[in-house]
């Protein structure tokens, strides 16, 4: 796979350089990129898939085939190699994605914190465009999301059995013109894939009386294993890499069920993909599973704060492009709303990216990767504990 390394143009430097346009040419040209799609024709889909790490996936440079259809969604866009997470535990960041607010604003960061009906959230900005904004999501049955108002529950979609309620609702839906936010929950905890993928990868998984009492945690249909309550024995670690594997791959069938289903409606080159994540999740990397609400006892290395980013529109968005520069969640939505040409609602924190190809990397480091807009990153000084606070307070997602 080709890509070139591209950086993002500051909405200052695209000023500077349209400003001088404007003295020498006629007619001028705008300051800013034409949106790729408009508030006309374009649907969107912002997929969050709880705890998948890239490091695990082909196009994020990952060794093992567990996501064909993963990686062709991203050659027709932008993937960005240095995405990180506002947070290490599902809500927080999840908040941050959808009100383009670091946690501490948007208020969200423990169990019963509660977002301000008052705070935008994206679903307004698309529901004032016209869009459809189905409530198809269980995570929208958690009280703390009840802020979002992203309209009724539509139950029928739901089911304990599969994660194919976005593709039961493209059926009903499909003249609609929509938004849609859909949380994937396949690589959660417990590591349980289903029985093709766990052939595939779990190869080295060995027989139930020679498992260590770690990967029988993680096999068990408990969601969590904090930090103390099981032991994990040499070689555990790619055991639980390929129980892990197994379940990307499984959520690699979803995202090609998907992209199908877009194109049987013949909406594929009409609608933005957005794939990322909530957080990522620590394999053994320093002697812990799962990520802060899992393992009651958070780190923010890279494994747990590290997550995905593509936007994905065939045809419209510059295809093939790898972003290096490092950006955040809350860089999520400003850009969303960007390429659908909706105006962006005063008070967000992060910026529209807007990639352009280039001949060098940028890398512009950014704060606020802890929660907490102080909390900064540095490369040889990330192992930050965070939550310990409210460890009591944390579990399950
Ligand atoms: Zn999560």
């Amino acid at each position: 796979m080709s890509r070139d390394l591209i950086k993002i143009i500051p909405p200052v430097a695209l000023f500077i350089v349209a400003a001088i346009f404007v003295l020498f040419s006629e007619p001028p040209p705008s300051p800013e990129p034409e949106p790729a799609g408009g508030p006309s024709d374009l649907n969107v889909i912002l997929l969050t898939v709880d705890s998948i790490r890239p490091d695990h996936l082909g196009c994020y440079g990952y060794d093992k085939p567990t996501s064909p259809n993963i990686d062709a969604m991203a050659e027709g866009g932008w993937l960005f190699e240095n995405a990180f997470s506002q947070s290490a535990w599902t809500i927080p960041g999840i908040m941050s994605i959808l009100t383009s607010t670091q946690p501490p604003v948007h208020g969200v960061e423990m169990r019963g914190d509660v977002l301000d009906p008052a705070m935008p959230t994206i679903f307004d900005s698309f529901r004032e465009a016209g869009y459809a904004t189905p409530n198809i999501n269980f995570l929208l049955t958690i009280p703390e999301f009840a802020g979002l108002r992203v309209g009724p529950a539509e139950e029928k979609y739901y089911s304990e059995a599969d994660d194919d309620e976005l593709l039961r609702w493209i059926d009903d839906n499909h003249e609609s013109k929509f938004f849609a936010w859909f949380h994937h929950r396949g690589v959660h905890l417990p590591y349980k894939a289903g029985d093709e993928a766990m052939s595939t990868f779990a190869s080295e998984l060995p027989p139930e009386e020679r498992r260590s009492s770690g990967i029988k945690a993680v096999l068990s249909s408990a969601a969590v294993v904090p930090v103390g309550t099981a032991e994990f024995e040499e070689g555990d670690r790619a055991i639980l890499e390929g129980l892990y594997d197994a379940e990307v791959k499984d959520l690699d069938a979803f995202v090609g069920r998907l992209r199908a289903k877009l194109s049987e409606h013949g909406l594929l080159k009409k609608t933005l993909i957005v794939f990322t994540a909530d957080h990522g999740e620590e394999l053994l990397d320093h002697g812990f599973v799962g990520h802060a609400s899992t393992m009651k006892a958070a780190t923010l290395y890279d494994e747990v704060i590290r997550i995905p980013l593509i936007f994905s529109l065939p045809g419209r968005l510059p295809e093939g492009l790898d972003v290096d520069e490092q950006v955040q969640q809350i860089d999520v939505m400003p850009t969303i709303l960007d390429i659908a040409g909706i105006p962006l609602p005063p008070g967000l924190q992060g910026r529209r990216l807007v990639p352009e190809p280039s001949d060098e990397g940028a890398n512009i480091c950014r704060p606020g990767l802890g929660g907490h807009e102080g909390l900064g990153r540095r490369e040889d000084e990330r192992h930050v504990r965070l939550y310990t606070l409210c460890r009591d307070r944390l579990d399950g997602l």
